[in-house]
């Protein structure tokens, strides 16, 4: 999925700001493992942006996850409920703890955990539940953590796509006891490859220091507050490069650059497909009244799985790389494994086969845009 033998990519990171200031700053600091001075400054701004009680750069949103699920104390037998939806590394990092995923189906419309199924998933062995918000859209989070309180189920959200979105006017991120994020290049936000673990239970914080400097207590030592270091829990080496951060701090300075980008593009293939979409029995993204979007993709759901492939192939005629999303995780080699089977999640078994996301980056010019729109418009499944 390489940017360069496409005319118009699926994605084409950017920088935006001062992402090649900020990396010499770091390398001429002398300092360029992890949680150095941009990697505070990164804390500092999601702490303060988002409003959680700490925010810790992680080397990937699947590290994030690993860490929840440590912090969790997830072990062999606990059960995990999570949509089937959803990139692999949501079930994987409860998976190595030893946990069963349990997997919901998503809602038609917003493609999100179906929060009427949460309530008749939960056994005596459920642990945890896994909202993702899809695209950037918000679940249902008054649903969901209602049914989670009355089960003594803890909340953990994978907010990989949903940085600086609300549900309710409260930034998601916020909901769960702690929350996932990620800067890949794919994301909004981006170092490359890079992540953050969002914790907004404080109990959890000193453990989640001690887990990301692989089980030793060395955070408290810089901060002066034990006198030497030691091996105190299990742990992994979580934190990424300040060289990353450098790069990631100036990507969230151009934030309002970003989104405005983002926001603008959206626009256009929702006002530029509208029409074409009730011709042909296709539907655009559903964003609920109550919810913001931080606009991180646009989709298409196609009438059948021909018609998608169709789609697809006549704008790779053109140049224009669109891709398919998540393959149902229940179906894969490992979920049938957990007992997964065909018509388990019959929303997500369907949607699978009929969604394709379009070029989404900062940089697609008006002109890359028009021509996806053109290839689309023309198209007749
Ligand atoms: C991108 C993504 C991840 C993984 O992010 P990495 O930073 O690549 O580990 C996890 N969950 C979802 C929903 C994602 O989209």
């Amino acid at each position: 999925m390489s940017g360069n033998e496409w005319l118009i990519p699926f994605n084409r990171p950017s920088f935006e700001g001062r992402e090649h200031e900020y990396l010499e700053a770091a390398i001429a600091s002398g300092q360029i493992s992890g949680d150095g001075v941009f990697t505070k400054r990164c804390h500092s701004y999601l702490e303060s942006e988002v409003g959680v009680a700490k925010a810790l750069l992680t080397t990937s949103c699947t590290h994030a996850l690993e860490m929840m699920a440590i912090l969790l104390d997830i072990k062999e037998g606990d059960e995990v409920i999570l949509p089937s939806f959803t990139f692999v590394s949501t079930v994987n990092a409860f998976v190595l703890r030893g946990a069963k995923p349990v997997f919901v189906d998503v809602r038609p419309d917003t493609l999100n955990f179906d929060e009427r199924q949460f309530d008749e998933l939960v056994t005596e062995r459920t642990r945890a539940a896994v909202p993702v918000h899809y695209a950037g859209v918000g679940c249902e989070m008054d649903v969901i953590l209602s049914v989670a309180e009355s089960s003594g189920v803890a909340v953990v959200e994978d907010n990989a796509h949903g940085l600086f979105g609300t549900y309710r006017g409260r930034q998601l991120g916020t909901f769960g006891s702690m929350a996932a994020q990620s800067f890949h290049e794919t994301k909004n936000f981006t170092c490359g490859e890079g992540g953050a673990l969002l914790i907004n239970d404080e109990r959890l914080v000193e453990r989640a220091e001690i887990v990301r400097e692989k089980g030793t207590n060395r955070s408290r030592f810089f901060r002066g507050l034990v006198d030497k270091y030691t091996w105190t829990d299990i742990g992994s080496s979580y934190l990424p490069s300040d060289l990353l951060a450098a790069v990631l701090l100036a990507q969230f300075e151009a934030r309002t650059a970003i989104q405005e980008a983002r926001r603008r593009i959206w626009e256009r293939y929702s006002a530029g497909l509208a029409d074409w979409a009730d011709q042909v029995g296709a539907r655009l993204p559903v964003v609920p009244a109550d919810r913001e979007q931080p606009f991180h993709m646009f989709y298409l759901l196609l009438p059948s799985l021909d018609a998608r492939q169709g789609l697809m192939a006549r704008l790779k005629s053109k140049g224009i790389l669109s891709v398919f999303h998540y393959l149902p995780l229940h179906l894969s080699e490992m979920g049938r494994r957990f007992g997964g089977r065909p018509g388990q999640c019959p929303v997500t078994e369907d949607v699978s086969d009929r969604l394709l996301r379009l070029p989404f980056y900062n940089r697609l010019s008006e002109s890359e845009q028009d021509l996806v729109l053109e290839t689309i418009q023309g198209f007749r499944p």
